[in-house]
């Protein structure tokens, strides 16, 4: 239904101010989208490859939480890279 009216706003528009006006809003929608819609980046943890809440290690490495707490019981050195965190 909410689709319908678009179409129905997006046509009026058209016959009322032209096809310029339409190009200029689509141009506009995606800039502000572009701006304020920040891609939200899913981190994978290194180790397990699951979508978990994640911890950045020193060397960069990114390492899912729970992961990270059984290991760091075992060593006290990134499973990646062997760097000491
Ligand atoms: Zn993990
Ligand atoms: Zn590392």
């Amino acid at each position: 239904m909410e689709e319908l009216i678009i179409i129905l706003i997006i046509l009026l528009l058209i016959l009322c101010c032209g096809l310029q006006i339409i190009i200029e809003i689509i141009v506009c929608i995606s800039i502000w989208n572009m701006i304020f819609k920040k891609p939200e980046i899913p981190q994978y943890c290194c180790i397990c490859f699951e979508n978990e809440i994640c911890k950045k290690l020193i060397c960069g490495h990114i390492i899912g939480e729970k992961c990270i707490e059984e290991w760091t019981e075992i060593s006290n050195s990134c499973p990646l890279c062997r760097k000491v965190i």
